[in-house]
C-alpha cells in the first residue's frame, strides 16, 4: 500500500440523493454505506482501484442494498453495527461503542449514535501528523439537520448528536444524503437572523447549480448553522418555544419540538 500517498474521500451519487463515500489511498479504496453497487463498480473501475473494506453505519437500504453484489465480486471485510447483524446480515466484523477499525492506515473509533435507528454507528478517524479528522456519521447528523426517528427517541437522537457535536471542530463530516438546500430552509425558519446560515445558503445554492456536493461539511460549521446542534442557543429555543406554545423544559425538549416541526415542514417555494 502507498500510505505516504494522501488520504481521499470522494463522493459517488447514487439513487436521488445518497453519496456512497469512496475512502481512496494510492490504488485501494474503502466504499461507505454501499446502497447500490453498480455505481460503486463504475467509479472503481474508473479509477483502478481494489476495493479493499467496506464500512456500514445502519441497516437501512440505501446503506445496504449493494453488499450482495459487491461482495460476489469482492471478498472483502464488512464492518458494521454488532446491534443491526441480524437486519445487515453480511457483516464479518460486528462493531460497538470503543472499538476500532484500521483501514487505509487510518484508524476509525466506532461511536454507537442510536436515534436514527437504535443501532446506528458512526466512524471518527482521529487527525494524524498528515491528515485531519473525519467523520462518517451515516444518517445521523446532516448538514443543517438530522435523521429522521425512526427506531430510537428524541433524547437518544439528541444525545447521538451533542456526542458528535463535541468531536473537534475541524472534523470533516461525511453525511450521506444530499439535504443541505431544504435542511437550510427550515434551519432559517427557525433562525432567520442567523448571518452564517444566509452567508451559508450562497454558497450551498452555488455549489448545486453547479451539480457540486454541498458536503463535506465540517463540526465547526455545523455548529453555526444547524438548528439541532443549536438547541442551547436562545434563538433556538425560542422558536422552538413559539412553536409549541411552550417553554420547553430542557435542550431535549427543544430539540424534540424541532425535530416534530421539521417532519412536517416543507420548504418555501424559491425565488
Ligand atoms: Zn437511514
Ligand atoms: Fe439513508
Amino acid at each position: 500500500m502507498t500510505s505516504h500517498a494522501a488520504l481521499q474521500v470522494l463522493p459517488v451519487p447514487a439513487f436521488t440523493d445518497n453519496y456512497l463515500w469512496l475512502l481512496v489511498r494510492g490504488d485501494e479504496a474503502v466504499v461507505v454505506d454501499p446502497g447500490d453497487a453498480a455505481p460503486v463498480e463504475a467509479a472503481l473501475a474508473a479509477r483502478g482501484l481494489r476495493l479493499n473494506a467496506i464500512l456500514v453505519t445502519h441497516h437501512h437500504p440505501d446503506h445496504i442494498g449493494g453488499l450482495a453484489a459487491l461482495l460476489s465480486r469482492h471478498p472483502v471485510p464488512v464492518y458494521g453495527p454488532r446491534r443491526e447483524r441480524d437486519t445487515i446480515k453480511r457483516l464479518t466484523v460486528e462493531l460497538g461503542e470503543g472499538d476500532h477499525v484500521d483501514v487505509l492506515g487510518r484508524r476509525f473509533e466506532v461511536m454507537e449514535v442510536p436515534g436514527h435507528t437504535l443501532g446506528h454507528i458512526a466512524f471518527f478517524g482521529p487527525a494524524t501528523d498528515l491528515e485531519g479528522p473525519i467523520l462518517l456519521c451515516g444518517d445521523t447528523l446532516f448538514s443543517a439537520g438530522c435523521g429522521r426517528l425512526f427506531e430510537g427517541t428524541a433524547a437518544q437522537l439528541h444525545g447521538s448528536l451533542a456526542r458528535l457535536a463535541a468531536l473537534p471542530p475541524a472534523t470533516q463530516v461525511y453525511c450521506t444524503h444530499e439535504y443541505t438546500m431544504s435542511n437550510l430552509a427550515f434551519a432559517l425558519a427557525v433562525e432567520p437572523a442567523n448571518a452564517a446560515l444566509q452567508e451559508h445558503v450562497g454558497r450551498v445554492r452555488d455549489l448545486r447549480a453547479r451539480n457540486e456536493p454541498s458536503l463535506p461539511s465540517s463540526i465547526e460549521q455545523e455548529l453555526r448553522i444547524n438548528p439541532f446542534l443549536r438547541t442551547a442557543h436562545p434563538s433556538v429555543r425560542d422558536a422552538a418555544a413559539a412553536k409549541a406554545g411552550h417553554e420547553p423544559a430542557d435542550e431535549t425538549e427543544a430539540f424534540a419540538i424541532l425535530r416534530a416541526w421539521k417532519d412536517g415542514f416543507r420548504p418555501p417555494a424559491s425565488p
